[in-house]
Formats: C-alpha cells, structure tokens, sequence
C-alpha cells in the first residue's frame, strides 16, 4: 500500500527488542498467539481445573456476581426501592466524598454509587498526589470487598463480640501500667498519635519495607531525625544512587507528578530535567532514566564516594575524607568508567541549587550511602533547595528499627505484659533468625489488629478485625504542614473497627458508648487544632465543612524556602571506612538483591487478584516472584526463563523460577518480598516464595539486609511457562516507537520520528474518509512522560469490571486487562535502554476490526469511538486476529459470571453498574471510558455547552500521576489533545498501515548525547 510514497533514505531508527531470545537473535520469532492460546471451545471448567473454588482463588474481589451480569440468563429478582429517598442520593448519579489513605498519606476521591464506593482516585487538590495514585491506591477497592477479610474479633482462636474483647483487653491494659505497648507502621494521624500518648502506651513504629536509613543518615549528618521533602519539582538534575524513586522508594506518586512535571516537552518548551542512576538492579527508575549504570551492590557506596571526591575536587574543598576515593582510583573495582562519574560530577556541579542526590543502598552500608548524598546535597547547595528537612519534612516513613530491637529486647526481659500490633504483619515480615516470632508468643497478652487471619494473628491471643479506611474516619498529615481527613464513606460492612476506635473507646472507660462515635470526637478536637492554625478567619463550621469537601488544608505557603542545615563533616570518614571493605563472594557464589515490586510492596495486599496478576513494570510477570538473572550469567549457567533453581543461603532456601533480566550484573540475583504469604487469603495464599527469611544474615541487629552475598543457586529440573505478559499480543516485529535525544530533538523536533511517507503525504486509501461533524474524540500519549507505574492498568480495570484470570490463564495469552504496558529494550543485554509503550484500542477510523466482523458486533460511533456491542459478538475472534495492535480480549471462560453460582457477598458491591459485564464468548477491549463520556457529554449539554477538557477523563487518565495520558475532542481546537497531536513529536503506531488510529504518540526523548543511541544499538537505516 503506497509504497510509490515511501522515502528512499530512511534515518536510522533504534532496534528494538522484547526478550533476550530476539536480542541475541533476531529472526527468531516470538511465540505467536495462535501457537500459545490454545482451542477454547472444548475447555470447560472443570478440564482446566477451574472449578469454583480455583475461580474464587483467582477472581477474588475483581470476580462478579451473575445476577449483574447483562447477557447470562438470570433468575428472576425482586427489587425494592428505597421508601425514604437519601437526601444525597439519586439513583444513577455518582456522589464523590475526599478522604485519605493513612498507608500512603495521600489525598482521594472516592466515587461513590447508591452509598457503596467503586472507584478511588487521588484527590487532585492534594498537596503531595495531586491526582495521582499508586496501582496499589487504585486496586484499594478492591481490598474494601474482599470477601476474606476477618469479620468480627476472635479470643483464643474463637469467635467473640466486641463487647468480650473489650472487656479482655482493657483489663489487660489496666493491669499493664508502664508495660503496654503498641507496635505499629508509621503513624501520620496526629489524632491517634494524641490518644496512643494519653493512653500512656509505648510507641513503636516499624516500616514493612525500611526507610530508616534515611532517617539514621539525616540525624547522623545534620542532626535532626526526619525524612525530608525531596524536591523533585525544583531539581533539574537528579542522581539517583538506588533510590527507585518512580516505583518503590518514598512518597513515588509525589514524587513522579513533579519529575514528570520538569520534564514535558510541550508547547515551545525545549528543556528538561535529566536523570541519571546507578543501580545494582533494574527498577522502574533506571528503566526511565537518561544514562542508567549497572554496579553490583557492594559497590554502590564507593561509586558515591567516587562522585563526592569528584564534586569536591570541582568545588575546591579539601576532601581528606575522601581520600583514596576517585572516578580513577574506583573505577576497576567497580567497573564504571572514570570519565562517566566525572562527566556526573560536573553535571552535578553544573546545577548547583537545582540538583538532587538520592541514595538507597539496601544492604548494610544503607546508613552511609545516605550520609554520601547527604555531603553532596550540601556541598552543591541543594540542601534547602530541593531538600527540605526543616519546613515541611515528611512523616510518611518514621519507622525506626532501632525501637524494634529495644520492644524485643523489653518482651525477653519480661517487661511487656501487652502488645497490641497493628498495621504490621511481623511474624511475615521478619526472619525467623531475628527471633521475632519467638519474642511474640512471649508476650502475655499479644492483641492483633488486621484484615486477614494472617502469620501474626496466628500468634495472637486476640485478633481484632480491622476495618477498611474506607469504612471509618480518622485524619492523615504526611507532611508537617498538610492536613487531610479520612471520611467513611460505607457502613463498616462487618463487625470492624479502626484502631483509633478501639484506643477511643478503651481511653473513654465507657462501656456503653460508641467506638465510632468516640473516634469521631477526637478526630474534632484534631481538627479544632488545625482551624487554630489554618482557618483563615472561618467559623469552625465553614472550615470544617469546607476541609470535608476539599478534604485537605495546608497550613502554610508550601513554596517557600526552607532552611540548609549545616553537614557534620566527620561523618564523611565513617562512611569511607565503611566502603574500603568490600565483599563480592566467590566466583561460584551470587549476591542477592531484595526489592518490593510495584504491584505487591510488602505483601499486605496480597489477597488483591488486580495486583497478583499486574505485570511487573520491569519484567512483565505476574502471580508470584521469580530470580533475576543477568543474561550473560543464565546463559553461563545454563538457565532459561522458566527454569526452577534452589537458592540457598546459611539461613535459608526456596525455590523458584528464573527470568532473564537484561541490566543486572553479572552473578547479581533479584528477588521480589511480599510473596509467599501464608494466610486466610483465597487469592494470595502461597503465591510465589518469601524471601523473609534470607535477611537473617543481617550484621544490623533487626534492620533486614537486603543485600545477601555467599549464595548458592542449582537448577532444580522442573520448568514452567512463566506468566509473563510481554510476549504476549507481539507486533510481528513491526517499528511501533520511537525515541530521539534532547540534542537532537532542539535540531529537529521530528527527530527518530521514520516516516513511510514523503511530508504532507500519507497512504493511498480506498476509504472515502468521514466527515467528524460534533464531537471527534482522541488520545495523546507521552511516551517521555510514561514511568511504567502501571497505575492505569489497575484503574481502567476497576472503572470497566475487566476480571483477573488467574496465572493458568495468563500462561496461555488469555489475560483480560485492556490496556498493557508494552516494554522495549533498544542497546546491550547487559546495559539497555528501555521505552515504554502504553497500548490499548486505537479507535483507528479505519478500524481493520470492523470489516472482518460477520456479524457487525464491532462499529464505528459518529464520534469515531471504535464500539463493541457484547450481545451481537459471537466470538468468532476475526476482529482480533485482524487487530495489528493486538488489544482485543476474549472471554474464553464466564469470567464476569458465575461459574457454579453466585459469588459471595460483598464481591458484586464493587463493580461500576454503569458498564455492562461480559459473558464467555464475547469479545472485548477499550472504549475510551464511554460511560465517562456520556457523562461529560450529559452534564456539558444540561449547562447548554459542548464539553470542555476538566468534563471528560479517562479513567486511565485520571490515575497517571505523570499526566502522561491525554483525552480530549479533536475537534475542538482548545482542547490539550487537539494542541498535542499537533506537536511535532506526534506519530500514529503503524500508519504504513492506514489504520488511522485515534492516539497519537509522542516521541520518547532522552537528555543525553545522541552519541549513545549508536552505541546503544541504533539499526543501518533499513526500514520496513
Ligand atoms: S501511562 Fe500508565 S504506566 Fe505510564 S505513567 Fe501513566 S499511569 Fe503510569
């Protein structure tokens, strides 16, 4: 098709590639759909062993009951309809309440349909998410309706009332005085903070996944222990030292509003910030980075205290402590050249006030990577600047293991008589060699308070079932100056309580009262503080009624400068002592390196079906953890992706399968925490394999290293397909992205851009066109801005009931999300490049899909939304096949149905009534959020007008804290989508193929030399 058009020199264009197989050799063709999906039509449920229980295993709360469903014949049911209308709610309309999560301390707005909610987003008047949320934040719905969750308090194993174990616990308190204590996560309600300290209990505080490395690092270099605002949005250039800052380090949302934020190239802006990491593994950060260093783990601190040298050197202060350390001297150990740290050095230097170090070394020298950071923060004056620790430092990690270690110490000397946990789950999370578990069954009176009847219920002599913070009020400050409220927005829908309402009520000494109602009164006098300090001269009632509405007030002008502190020097010395002992292991042993993933942290939500079946930003799996092993190593080894190894330290061993990360070292492993949980949970039991145990050999008392050197890794014999999706809905090869560098895109901001067309001429058609007269809706997607987070997947998800499958399932290609996350890899195996694709339907004008449907199932709207119409498909899977994107999904089973009967109550609850359930058989895949649309479309033409940017969002959209995603009327010349499919970074995926597809892409830009992308693996100009 057109070919006579076709430029005859095409520029040079990156190579691309998926896997290693197609890296090393790139004729060899990835499995294909056909080969690996099998036939569906003679599967039933109980040949693929997906009985009713299994479906409960995999749906979890993301199955739905069939009496919802619109296309499976249903019993007749009876509906009653309210007999005194709710003042608040109109059946059919969606109310929206602002609260808070008090895990993350971010913002939310929950949707709310006839008293239950159904979606949660940030709250885009929120200081710190802006609107964004975490994957984890959005599938929190889904943990609201989970069916497993504890529904009342149990005493000694057995079910009891509240009003039992009050009376059990508060006679233990009493006889307590002095040895009661509470271990908890960190604790961001100044609400329950006040009640914890007039209730004379011992605090401990405790991260799942550490940060007091941070916190020991900021008092051992300034003094003062506090977690400080980093400023991503003032900083120009960032050093990243391990720090997953994008994915799972700190307050990620907020800090990827900002980053994203500095970097988009839009209207006639030609800068951006630039990032660079080192890192021993790859994570979502070096994925979306400018230049990403691969260094083994033990050599992080050196290659920091080889760029603190440098900067010294640069500035002109004297560096004793420093020395022995240099981009020279460092280099053979840690295999980084010396002209790449000075080159880092003199960027540094370069932006000086307007740069950002952030450090996280996850083994023992945590503490003095940090310090290292902290030097150059204050050497390049970033301290006050971009790092601010003294106006509005954070609370979101407080966690001190330090106080863990003194509590246990207390329980084996016998001074505690109770402890109530809460919020943490440490017979999990903790070695058993840490002797955590042990020191619990010792306390004479341990009260749990959580979810699930969990690892550390087990050891509980009470169990206190904990309510959703959907279902209770409380308030949230993760920042000294930011103030947010929990609003309940649903009855508890069990026999809960928050913990707040349990210390309320206990501190009360009524027995009669309400726990809630106690909570509520102490929340007020919180508030009643905070109008003291931020009412801005309103009664008490406006204030409040207008801090339940915005949900969230600040108490002072966020923007001003806070203060530098001054840097202990002689820290410095520590931390270069640290680093001059340096332990790699033998040849024949492999170092280790734990991280959480995005989609599971630490575990806690691991009863969430949405997030075991996420793809992995980095590597695509799903449903369980995997090794890490550099290609290089594997292949040394003898180990293929898929292929199960023992992995065995001094204190521990599992077994698991492999996977091929380009990117890591080699003899450098990884692994995910937060798997292997064994609990109640029906999704989460089981899955995958806990690392826990493999921080015993920790030399920092209970902070766990994550760092384990000295292992010993054998194939086991046993394979399996892994469930990773990124092979899955494969292109063919065909050139889908592209990328340019900043450099080269100031030249020419068309640069990568490889056309099949001359300028101004597109492909011959046989179409006539049609003429878009009202509306003409179009998507703009940000390939520099996308991070990977995987926060719309969740989103899109929850908005349009798309269920989980399960990992059997998603072994065969039958996964169901419609959007994905494509992930290319352009250079070396060892050092890649990465580029991020968000696919879902194109709503190509001239959609291939359609003219293959025999039955006319998939149509064109006059708005030129690409419809499916569920109850015409007869799943004849043309349209799919025809689909050069690959983003139709079929219902090979009733996933949205019932199986073998209703699904327990309260999964339906959370599914949006407004979009119909699919049966089996039925095709499926993005709609663009019509049900979103004809909202906006509703609400714009009740007020007389067409619909305007702020009146229709999609749902992906709204979760991308990167505002990577951009929905609009093209026809519309104001709209930002309009503008943005404009910009000269623009392209259509595929247009060779006349699709017309209706997102536009704008080209990844890298700020870096261009020089790299030769070296990284640039192609000889061949196009196809
Ligand atoms: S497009 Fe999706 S994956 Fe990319 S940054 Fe936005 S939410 Fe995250």
């Amino acid at each position: 098709m057109a070919r006579d058009n076709e430029t005859k020199a095409m520029p040079e264009k990156t190579k691309f590639w998926m896997t290693v197989d197609q890296a090393e050799n790139p004729a060899q063709p990835i499995p294909g759909e056909f080969e690996l999906s099998g036939s569906p039509i003679r599967e039933g449920y109980e040949k693929e062993g997906l009985d009713r229980r299994d479906f409960m295993k995999v749906m979890g709360a993301s199955a739905m009951m069939a009496s919802l469903a619109g296309c499976t014949k249903q019993p007749v049911q009876k509906i009653v309809p309210y007999v005194t209308n709710p003042e608040e709610i109109i059946p059919g309309q969606p109310n929206f309440y602002a609260s808070a999560d008090p895990i993350s301390g971010y913002g939310l707005i929950l949707k709310t349909r006839e008293g239950r909610p159904i979606k949660v987003d940030g709250n885009v008047d929120h200081p710190l998410n802006r609107g964004g949320l975490s994957a984890r934040g959005q599938a929190m719905i889904h943990d609201l309706y989970d069916p497993d969750r504890l529904r009342a308090p149990k005493s000694g194993g057995s079910d009891a009332t509240w009003e039992q174990v009050d009376a059990e616990v508060m006679k233990a308190l009493d006889a307590s005085k002095g040895s009661a204590w509470l271990l908890t996560g960190s604790v961001m309600s100044p609400t329950l903070k006040r009640v914890v300290s007039e209730m004379g209990l011992r605090h401990v505080m405790v991260d799942a996944c550490p940060m007091d490395d941070v916190l020991e690092g900021q008092q051992q270099s300034y003094g003062t222990r506090v977690f400080p605002r980093y400023r991503f949005d003032k900083a120009d250039y960032v050093l990243s030292l391990g720090a997953d800052f994008l994915g799972t380090w700190g307050s990620t949302v907020e800090y990827t509003q900002a980053f994203a934020e500095k970097r988009r190239l839009e209207g006639n802006k030609a800068t951006m910030n630039k990032l660079v990491v080192f890192e021993p593994v790859m994570t979502i950060t070096g994925q979306g980075s400018d230049r990403r260093f691969s260094v083994h783990p033990a050599d992080m601190l050196t290659v920091g205290l080889s760029i603190a040298a440098e900067v010294a050197k640069l500035v002109g202060r004297s560096s004793d402590e420093l020395s022995g350390f240099s981009a020279a001297a460092s280099s053979q150990q840690t295999g980084i050249a010396p002209e790449i740290v000075v080159e880092v050095a003199r960027d540094l230097v370069k932006h000086r006030g307007r740069g950002l170090v952030v450090a996280k070394d996850r083994g023992d020298r945590g503490i003095a990577l940090q310090n290292v950071a902290n030097f150059l923060n204050s050497l390049l004056d970033n301290e006050g600047e971009t790092v601010d620790g003294t106006s509005s430092s954070s609370m979101q990690f407080q966690g001190s293991h330090q106080e863990l270690e003194k509590l246990m110490n207390a329980i084996r000397t016998g001074g505690v008589k109770t402890l109530i946990v809460s919020g943490l789950n440490p017979a999990y999370l903790f070695a058993d060699s840490m002797k955590v578990k042990e020191a619990l069954q010792a306390v004479p009176n341990l009260v749990y308070f959580g979810s699930y009847q969990d690892e550390t219920a087990a050891l509980a002599k009470i169990v206190l079932a904990e309510s959703h913070p959907f279902e209770t009020w409380g308030d949230v400050s993760p920042q000294r100056d930011v103030y947010s409220i929990q609003q309940p927005t649903i009855r508890p829908l069990w026999q809960t309580r928050s913990l707040l309402e349990c210390l309320a009520h206990w501190s009360s000494g009524k027995k009669d009262s309400k726990a809630s109602e106690e909570a509520y009164g102490e929340v007020m006098k919180t508030a009643r503080e905070w109008h003291g300090r931020a009412g801005g001269g309103k009664g008490f009632q406006d204030w409040w009624d207008d801090l339940l509405m915005g949900g969230v007030v600040s108490s002072g002008s966020r923007d001003g400068k806070a203060s530098a502190r001054s840097f202990h020097g002689e820290i410095l010395r520590t931390a270069a002592s640290a680093a001059r002992s340096v332990n790699k292991g033998g040849e024949a042993e492999f170092t280790l390196v734990l991280t959480t993933s995005v989609a599971l942290g630490d575990g806690s939500q691991a009863n969430n079906a949405l997030l075991q079946e996420l793809p992995d930003p980095v590597s695509k799996n799903t449903w369980g953890n995997y090794l890490g092993v550099g290609p290089a190593t594997a292949k040394k080894m003898g180990w293929n992706d898929g292929d199960y190894v023992k992995v065995e330290s001094s204190a521990s061993q599992v077994e698991l399968p492999v996977y091929r990360q380009p990117g890591l070292r080699e003899n450098v492993v990884s692994g995910h925490l937060g798997y292997g949980r064994k609990f109640n949970g029906r999704v989460g039991n089981d899955v995958g394999v806990s690392f826990a145990n493999f921080t015993g050999n920790s030399t920092m008392g209970t902070r766990p290293s994550h760092v384990i050197t000295g292992l010993r890794i054998s194939k086991t014999g046993k394979s399996e397909r892994l469930p990773a999706s990124q092979t899955h809905h494969t292109l063919e090869g065909r050139d889908i992205i592209f990328d340019t560098t900043l450099e080269e895109y100031r030249e020419n901001p068309k640069s990568g851009i490889v056309s099949h067309f001359k300028e101004g001429q597109g492909p011959a058609s046989i179409w006539s066109g049609f003429k878009y007269e009202g509306y003409k809706w179009g998507m703009a997607i940000d390939l520099s801005s996308c991070t990977g987070c995987s926060a719309c997947i969740v989103a899109c998800s929850v908005e349009n009931n798309v269920p989980s499958v399960g990992k059997a399932q998603v072994q065969k290609n039958r996964e169901m999300q419609w959007l994905r996350i494509d992930r290319y890899y352009s250079g070396e195996t060892s050092d890649p490049e990465t580029t991020l694709q968000p696919m879902l339907c194109q709503h190509c004008e001239n959609a291939p899909c359609e003219t293959v449907c025999p039955v006319v199932a998939t149509v064109h709207s006059d708005e030129g939304l690409n419809q499916m119409i569920y109850n015409r498909c007869v799943g004849t899977k043309y349209c799919s096949n025809n689909c050069p994107y690959k983003v139709r999904r079929f219902n090979w089973f009733n996933n949205n149905g019932d199986m073998n009967g209703p699904l327990e109550h309260p999964i339906p609850l959370s599914k949006n009534p407004e979009v119909t359930l699919r049966s089996r058989g039925v095709m499926e895949k993005c709609t663009f959020c019509v049900q979103r649309i004809e909202a906006g479309k509703s609400q714009a033409k009740s007020q007389g007008r067409r619909v305007n940017d702020d009146d229709i969002r999609t749902a992906c959209q709204d979760a991308c804290a990167s505002d990577a995603i951009v929905f609009g009327d093209l026809n519309n010349p104001e709209s930002r989508v309009a503008k943005l499919v404009q910009s000269p970074r623009g392209f259509a995926s595929l247009e060779e193929l006349n699709a017309r597809p209706r997102i536009t892409y704008l080209t990844k830009v890298r700020n870096r030399a261009p020089e790299k992308s030769t070296a990284g693996g640039h192609g000889g100009g061949e196009h196809h």
